[in-house]
């Protein structure tokens, strides 16, 4: 017998049908003899409409914000009714429902009348989706006789105020989670807890960031000393790059928490880049799995690295890119300039993606969201003032619209030449490449490129990959 810990994303709840194959998958595995613990995102698109509630309550739009209320209440309240059975056994589901909707009214309201929102209101309003969802899949599995419960994970995952991207408080979340979950599982209930919230030690509501349900089950996994972690989600597994690019990608069979970690830092939408975090040093393998084709073995990922015959396994892109070049002569030999500029960025509320510096020391660049550019801009060159005013910076470059391309394999460390093969094939294609890094933790390269080149980019670096995973099957 085994304890198991499962995180079903938006797709897999998004309806009483989707909810069907969830309570099939978490019996099945009861049936089997194991213990379950499940996390739950909201269901598809709720935690968008949530957000747009917020705005429309900002512009005082109430006719917005109350129809998508009623949308949401009434997606709720029809999946309570398809799923339980018999019908009396609706009516505290049903109750909590109204409940947590008359609440997210209220909120609105308050805002309207405000006429602003902060983070921490912004937080509260997101987090309703979750704790729907939660209960009505916690419901619906005891109404079909394996006893469970809807758990809030604002009472189990302790986070500092960041809010939005609230990071866990480690130690608190740990005993949080043995003084309040685990009881539950050794009574032979089967948890249902909310993804994507935490709450701070007084016990205000905060995100972990979006996608975050991902991080939250790792994270418990990690605590009540999981033997595994699937990810159930809607596609096959990770794949080799996005088929929206290129249809030929396939689902790759084994990848390593570190080539997970960055395959979804670099934009693979599969996992949250945090998800890893907890579960690495805990060595708890981990599974990506399909809510709707469960017979599917899914992608493993575990602490081994295995290389790939050609080194390069996947190969993801991230569109709406800026990349900013500091320059200037009298940079070379000025210590801290580097070091200022990226801390004015990251008080300018914008995550640095990639990083990369000639060797003259004349200039570096470095890249952001579009989104973020310009308020990057305007932080980084008021900080360097004095530099610029005495010419010994020139100033702060965008360039817009552009991507970042990343080709992922462990083993780059040991193999001389895979650099040179990923810039060769580029330079057969034609494609011109503007600035390059190589990741950390040596097994992934990156580069930036026109956004207009992304797509032949994206496929003949995908032919390398391929190659491969045709020796593995
Ligand atoms: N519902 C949240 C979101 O859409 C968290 C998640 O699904 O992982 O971002
Ligand atoms: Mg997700």
């Amino acid at each position: 017998m085994a304890l198991h810990t499962m995180k079903f994303g938006g797709t897999s709840v998004g309806s009483p049908e989707a909810i069907e194959q969830v309570l099939k998958i978490i019996q099945r595995d009861k049936a089997a003899g194991h213990d379950v613990v499940s996390v739950v995102s909201a269901m598809s698109g709720v935690t968008d409409s949530l957000l747009k509630t917020v705005s429309a309550a900002i512009e005082g739009d109430r006719w917005t914000y109350q129809e998508i209320n009623r949308d949401i209440r009434h997606r709720h309240e029809e999946a309570t009714h398809r799923l339980i059975e018999p019908p009396s056994e609706r009516e505290a589901t049903l109750v909590e429902i109204n409940r947590l909707l008359d609440e997210h009214l209220q909120l609105c309201e308050a805002i309207n009348i405000l006429g602003e929102a902060t983070p921490r209101m912004i937080d509260a309003i997101i987090s309703f989706g979750e704790r729907l969802s939660s209960r009505v899949v916690a419901a619906a599995l005891d109404s079909r006789g394996t006893p469970s419960k809807a758990f809030d994970s604002s009472q189990l995952i302790v986070t500092d105020n960041n809010y939005q991207d609230a990071e866990p408080l480690w130690e608190v979340t740990s005993s949080r989670i043995k003084q309040r979950l685990v009881p539950a599982i050794q009574e032979g209930i089967s948890p249902i807890i909310t993804g994507f919230i935490g709450a701070t030690p007084d016990g205000t509501i905060t995100t972990l960031g979006r996608g975050g349900s991902d991080f939250s089950a790792a994270i418990i996994a990690a605590y009540i000393d999981s033997d595994d972690l699937t990810i159930w989600t809607d596609v096959d597994g990770v794949m080799t790059t996005d088929p929206r690019i290129d249809k030929r990608a396939k689902v790759l069979p084994y990848v390593s928490y570190t080539e997970v970690g960055e395959l979804a830092f670099y934009g693979a939408k599969v996992l949250h880049p945090k998800t890893v975090q907890p579960i690495i040093t805990r060595n708890i393998p981990m599974r990506v799995r399909n809510t709707f084709n469960p017979d599917h073995p899914g992608t493993q990922i575990g602490a081994d690295i295995v290389p790939s015959t050609s080194v390069i396994k996947a190969v993801t892109s991230i569109r709406s890119i800026s990349m900013l070049t500091v320059s200037g002569k009298g940079m070379l030999g000025v210590p801290g300039i580097a070091g200022r500029t990226f801390l004015a960025t990251s008080r300018a509320g914008a995550n640095i993606l990639m990083i990369s510096q000639s060797s003259s020391e004349q200039s570096f660049c470095y890249t952001v969201r579009d989104s973020d550019a310009n308020a990057v801009k305007d932080a980084v060159e008021a900080e360097l003032k004095a530099e610029i005013e005495h010419q010994d910076v020139d100033g702060v470059e965008i360039l817009k619209e552009v991507v970042i391309v990343t080709v992922v394999g462990g083993g780059m460390r040991g193999t001389p030449g895979v650099a040179g093969r990923v810039f060769t094939t580029l330079g057969n294609h034609n494609i011109n490449v503007i600035s390059i890094a190589q990741g950390g933790s040596e097994c992934s390269i990156s580069f930036v490129i026109e956004e207009q080149a992304i797509e032949e980019a994206v496929i003949c670096l995908h032919d390398l990959a391929l190659a491969a995973v045709e020796n593995v099957n």
